[in-house]
């Protein structure tokens, strides 16, 4: 099929994409690699009147090292920072995620701003974003304002950003800890599709191998990636399966994932559970890897 007729704008700056937006507001859409738009376009889901392609956008489309974060320009490709964080441990669960996400043809072109813009439940990259204490960056004719990542979703594929703002940043919070471990794990139904569940973990623990910090994130569960609260009951344990089962078993209680073609909410919640336990487990065995590392150091 083919879209609705729009007008089209390739602003060459910020300044003139942010006027643009001002100008045409709820009419506009922008376009970054256009891998959600194009396809909602195309079955006339979307008809904007305006597209604003922020392709030309040079300053949106980089990387830099700050002291306590990577601040990632939202027109960064998804493929260039899977790229980026390959080598570095401190990335890991990004790298982690982000291995999960469509295929190397959808990558490419992808941003990790339109993924984080668009907030799909099910996406690998609003989940890491959560998961990892991340904060965008949004931008307006007005100035710019600074959103921790546990109020920027709102509801399925809607977040804070206003139709005369653009996210012109991600900043990912490096973790405290060097022994803090990581873990990803999701269910799909074929590689590349989006996530039935998915979990990711960072794991902090102590000499004894006890817990000293555990943040779990879970996605397709919900309208939005979900933050699991109550991981403090654990600090001062060790792992074992039965308690961690049992924390989960609570966990995914409260949980009330969607009814859709691909799972029903029960079938969901299992999936979670186990999505869950497998990330977390991975990220304690890292954490665990990390203090032998250093005992032989
Ligand atoms: C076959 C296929 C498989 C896929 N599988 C997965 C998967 O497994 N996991 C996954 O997470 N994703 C998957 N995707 C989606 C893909 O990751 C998209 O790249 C992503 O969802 C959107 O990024 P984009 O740059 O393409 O944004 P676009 O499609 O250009 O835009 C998406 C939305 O975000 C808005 N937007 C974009 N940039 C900004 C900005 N800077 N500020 C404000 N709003 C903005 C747009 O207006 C639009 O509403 C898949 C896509 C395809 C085609």
């Amino acid at each position: 099929m083919k879209p609705a007729l729009f007008d089209y704008f390739r602003p060459q700056n910020l300044p003139e994409a942010l006027s643009l937006l001002d100008e045409f507001g709820t009419d506009a859409k922008i376009l970054a690699g256009g891998q959600s738009l194009i396809p909602l376009m195309n079955m006339r889901l979307a008809q904007p009147r305006i597209i604003i392609d922020i392709n030309g956008i040079a300053e949106i489309g980089q990387i830099r090292e700050k002291a306590e974060a990577l601040e990632v320009g939202a027109l960064v490709r998804q493929r260039a920072l899977a790229r980026y964080v390959h080598t570095d441990g401190m990335w890991e669960l990004l790298r982690l995620g982000m291995a999960h996400i469509g295929h190397p043809q959808t990558r490419n072109q992808g941003t990790v701003g339109g993924s984080i813009a668009h907030a799909d439940p099910s996406a690998e990259l609003p989940l890491l974003f959560l998961t990892m204490d991340g904060e965008a960056e949004i931008a307006s004719l007005r100035g710019n304002r600074k959103v921790p990542a546990e109020q920027f979703f709102q509801f399925v594929f809607s977040t804070v950003i206003q139709p005369h703002e653009l996210l012109r940043a991600v900043h990912w919070k490096r973790p405290a800890s060097k022994t803090a471990g990581f873990g990803f794990y999701e269910f799909s139904r074929r590689a590349g599709d989006f996530a039935m569940a998915a979990a990711a973990a960072i794991v902090e623990i102590d000499a004894q191998r006890r817990f000293t910090s555990i943040r779990l994130g879970l996605g397709g569960v919900g309208p939005t990636p979900v933050l699991v609260q109550g991981g403090d009951m654990l600090y001062g344990r060790t792992w074992s399966d039965n308690l961690i089962g049992s924390w989960l078993e609570d966990v995914t209680k409260g949980l009330d994932p969607p009814q859709d073609l691909a799972a029903n909410p029960d079938f969901r919640r299992r999936l979670a559970g186990a999505a869950a336990h497998k990330s977390l487990f991975s990220a304690y065995q890292s954490a665990n890897g990390k203090w032998e590392g250093r005992t032989h150091e």
